[in-house]
């Protein structure tokens, strides 16, 4: 595997006017995998791993074919399918003939191009951004790409991580190389200690409201502080999920122990003597005591409460608690795209968000569709029963998030409370399957994005929120704070 670069870290510095002892992992990671400074000024960077998955590849294969070029890097390369595929029945050929295509087409492209898939037979599949970590493929100091935005999640272990477009895919399919612009570094830094029932998706909510949906461009997040610290790595790879929601490509934490405990013993990371030359390694990727930043913000971990977004991008959230912002109160930048979100939301300016009606309830995603996602949501949902308007799905993450649940017996905890218990995908997320909200129906989802038909219908809506707080809306069928249930 690409760890840690073809380099190691300590000996190459060509950040411009840094020195050994002062190099945040950004600059090391990027370094370490230079291949050569372009006429452009952009860097020629070799790319350690590369997910693919049926949406995004296509195209890309086509283009490899046109030009006569095999994959440079097959062992490099792996693949899952997500998006198109069904939760209720996984069953071939899949009921949907679109997506039976889609699928067959990766699985001819994997196999003529001798690429791991993982797909619904393998007991392996899941969301790539799920399936990556849990495999142990993701890995501190590695360079990252995938067709898909939410790259960016793989960045909890100390790695490079960014989505790419489809030509871009083709260009790593490739050459396993991309010419990028290198991202100036802002180091975000958590204070305090999180309270009961405040997550990861709080943070990453409130980071994106402070700084906005575009603060992030040019930029890398370092997220750090005790907070953080505290994190677990599925903690950590929600907080980076959403990094490009607020404009940053990537995202990462520095690797720690709780970073090498976790990739202990997963399949793909190195095993014996070689996990102990690899740890080391890693160790050495994490950004310097006296690194340098290009900006540096900090967030009062202790002050936060549960978040809820109410309008149509992942900036426009208020905590559980407040009352949604009044026009005069948006600053004149914003206003008119919050009187757009306020008309397209049917929600009233000045009122509280919780007490709202939802219809629809859906936990998953590769934001929170992990094992500890679904462990607190089955907390709160053993309080109570789903409220009868509400439609509730939970959704797996990867087959293995579902074993594991399963295992614990959190299918019949989520039966019992009145939610469906389905198989692992995208589901509802992007809606690009069967799962879909239908007309305007009013979404608690613990996905990452909010924009305008995301969920399927061109009117439907959603409220963006943390697992625990999306079964808390399920129980009272409207928005509540899920610190009066737990
Ligand atoms: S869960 Fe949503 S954001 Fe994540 S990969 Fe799937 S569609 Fe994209």
């Amino acid at each position: 595997m690409g760890s840690p670069g073809r380099w190691g870290y300590p000996d190459r510095v060509t950040s411009p006017g840094k020195s050994l002892l002062d190099k945040s992992l950004l600059d090391k990671v990027w370094d370490a995998h230079a291949v050569r400074e372009l006429p452009s000024g952009q860097t020629q960077l070799f790319i350690g791993l590369h997910l693919i998955h049926e949406v995004t590849s296509p195209q890309a294969f086509a283009m490899l074919r046109e030009a006569k070029l095999p994959v440079r890097f097959p062992s490099r390369t792996f693949a899952t399918v997500d998006h198109i595929i069904p939760t209720e029945s996984q069953r071939r050929p899949l009921a949907d003939e679109l997506a039976e295509e889609m699928l067959v087409a990766l699985e001819r492209s994997c196999a003529e191009h001798r690429i791991r898939l993982f797909d619904p037979g393998s007991g392996k599949q899941g969301i790539v951004h799920v399936i990556g970590p849990e495999l142990g493929l993701t890995q501190p100091g590695m360079t990252i790409a995938c067709g898909d935005s939410h790259t960016s999640t793989h960045g909890a272990f100390g790695a490079v991580a960014f989505g790419i477009g489809t030509s871009q895919v083709a260009d790593v399919l490739a050459t396993q190389c991309l010419a990028l612009a290198r991202p100036k570094v802002r180091r975000i830094e958590v204070t305090g200690k999180l309270r009961a029932g405040v997550y990861a998706k709080d943070v990453i909510l409130t980071i994106i409201r402070r700084l906005g949906v575009q603060g992030g461009v040019g930029y890398a997040y370092e997220y750090a502080g005790p907070v953080v610290d505290a994190m677990t790595i599925e903690e950590r790879l929600t907080l980076c999920n959403m990094s490009i929601e607020g404009g940053a490509r990537c995202g990462y934490v520095n690797p720690d122990e709780a970073t090498f405990d976790y990739l202990r013993g997963r399949e793909f990371a190195p095993k014996g003597e070689a996990f102990e030359r690899a740890r080391a390694a890693w160790r050495a990727a994490a950004s310097d005591p006296g690194a340098r930043y290009d900006d540096r913000v900090e967030i009062e971990g202790s002050a936060l409460a549960p978040a809820v977004t109410w309008g149509i991008h992942p900036g426009q959230s208020v905590a559980v608690d407040e009352k949604l912002p009044r026009l005069a109160e948006v600053p004149a930048t914003e206003r008119a795209a919050a009187a757009e979100a306020f008309e397209f939301m049917g929600l009233r300016p000045g009122e509280p968000v919780a007490g709202t009606r939802i219809d629809v309830a859906f936990i998953g995603s590769c934001t929170n569709g992990r094992i500890s996602d679904l462990r607190e949501a089955a907390r709160v949902a053993r309080a109570g029963r789903v409220a009868p308007h509400v439609k509730a799905l939970v959704v797996p993450g990867s087959q293995a998030v579902a074993r594991q649940a399963e295992a614990e017996g959190l299918p019949e905890v989520f039966r019992a409370a009145g939610f469906e218990w389905r198989q692992a995908g995208c589901s509802m997320c992007l809606a690009m399957n069967p799962d879909k909200l239908v007309g305007r129906q009013l979404c608690a989802s613990s996905s990452n994005r909010n924009f305008k038909g995301r969920q399927g219908s061109p009117t439907g809506r959603t409220l963006l929120m943390s697992p625990a707080m999306v079964a808390a809306a399920a129980l009272r069928g409207a928005v509540a704070d899920v610190r009066e249930l737990l």
